[in-house]
């Protein structure tokens, strides 16, 4: 799962299952927000850009694969990925064995 942030303003953008490059951001694989999440029931011409709610930066362009899944391009150098690791990792102090 990642996190992806505005590189100008550090906004929080979305919430992603996936990893690795980010190309293209699939709507059904967004998590939050929903804003964003309920896009992947309009139609491609109805997407908007998707920009920074906070200074306006434009961070993607919508598009779809030849499925017709939506998705966005996404502008590499508008944000910045952030992994998260889920809250499973074993505490070093701990020996089962
Ligand atoms: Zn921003």
């Amino acid at each position: 799962m990642i996190e992806i942030q505005c590189t100008q303003c550090k906004t929080f953008i979305a919430r992603y299952t996936g990893s690795g490059e980010l190309d293209l951001m699939f709507l059904d694989s967004v998590i939050k927000p929903n804003s964003l999440a309920d896009l992947k029931s309009s139609s491609k011409a109805d997407l908007p850009n998707l920009v920074c709610n906070e200074c306006g930066r434009k961070l993607g362009k919508p598009t779809a694969d030849e499925t017709g899944r939506l998705a966005y391009k996404m502008i590499k150098s508008s944000f910045r990925k952030k992994g998260i690791i889920k809250a499973m990792t074993t505490s070093p102090h701990t020996s089962w064995r």
